[in-house]
């Protein structure tokens, strides 16, 4: 199926990017979503930030960043959004109950040809495809933090997926100049977060446990094993919100062994949550 028009729902941390790429490497209509203007303006401004990166390194002209700010276009209205998208990806926050009504209300306003893909980091594809009468068009599509430069898409089959669903996406997902990996079957954390949500929280764990400090663990992990940032810097990144909920569906999906440590509980709770709120195992306000 050819792909003309895609609709992004989130103007977050990841939407925004994701929306950007869609535009600029994709060359697609972009239609952004977010629940209130200001999300919106801060979405944009995200993008025309990255933009602006791109064009002072030389990497795209002043006409090129015109072309793609032109292709994407802020709307809050969520009919008017989707009502023309032949792929929907779906960036809006880690919430089971949020993204299983989301799903529902856009499966009634999306064209029937429509596929509605998930960022979810770990939420049942499945269980999405569930909320709407098309589960044999809805996948997850994982992007990587930032989505403008991160390399890898995760495209999950979820149990109703369909083939022509999945091909569709990964063409998508290499227009947009992505490497892409297949997950068979749809499990929590699908390939990358079961191997790094259980790392980061025992970075947490050795940190709460006065183990090593907090630049000696993150040193570790960067020269033992070639990471390019620390798990604690990592988490940072992330946000210890979203790493904490991905820690409670590993555990609650898979095995109690996922089970998130006091550390990294504490760290929510004192809202030290990272970059999003400027401060976390560092100091984002000084940056
Ligand atoms: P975020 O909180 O930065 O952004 C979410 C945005 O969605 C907010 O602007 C919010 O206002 C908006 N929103 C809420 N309800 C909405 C609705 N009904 N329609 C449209 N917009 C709505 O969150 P994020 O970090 O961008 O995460 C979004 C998704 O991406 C989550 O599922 C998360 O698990 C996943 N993800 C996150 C990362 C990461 O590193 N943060 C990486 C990969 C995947």
């Amino acid at each position: 199926m050819e792909i003309r028009k895609i609709a992004v729902l989130g103007a977050g941390l990841m939407g925004h990017g994701i929306c950007q790429v869609a535009a600029q490497n994709g060359g697609y209509e972009v239609n952004l979503r977010d629940v209130e203007q200001r999300f919106l303006d801060n979405g944009m401004a995200m993008i025309k930030g990255s933009l602006q990166k791109f064009q002072s390194k030389g990497k795209l002209t002043e006409e090129q960043v015109a072309g793609i700010l032109n292709r994407i276009h802020p709307v809050l209205d969520l009919k008017k959004a989707v009502s023309e998208a032949d792929l929907i990806i779906e960036a809006i926050p880690e919430n089971v109950e949020l993204k299983n009504a989301t799903f529902k209300e856009v499966d009634k306003s999306a064209p029937s040809h429509t596929i509605i893909a998930s960022n979810t980091s770990s939420i049942s594809i499945t269980e999405l495809g569930s909320a709407t009468n098309r589960s044999e068009k809805v996948c997850g599509m994982h992007f990587f933090n930032p989505p403008q430069l991160m390399k890898l898409v995760e495209v999950i089959k979820g149990a109703k997926t369909s083939e022509e669903t999945i091909k569709t996406v990964l063409d998508v997902a290499h227009i947009m100049g992505k490497e892409t990996v297949l997950v068979k079957k749809d499990c929590p954390g699908f390939i990358v977060n079961r191997i790094l949500i259980p790392a980061l929280n025992e970075a947490a764990a050795l940190h709460w446990e006065g183990i090593a400090d907090r630049d000696d663990i993150d040193k570790a992990i960067k020269l033992g094993l070639n990471w390019p940032m620390g798990p604690l810097m990592l988490t940072d990144y992330i946000g210890s919100d979203t790493v904490l909920a991905i820690t409670d569906v590993l555990t609650k999906g898979i095995d109690p062994k996922f089970h998130p440590t006091p550390g990294l509980k504490q760290m929510v709770k004192a809202k030290l949550l990272g970059r999003k709120t400027g401060k976390g195992y560092y100091d984002w306000t000084k940056k």
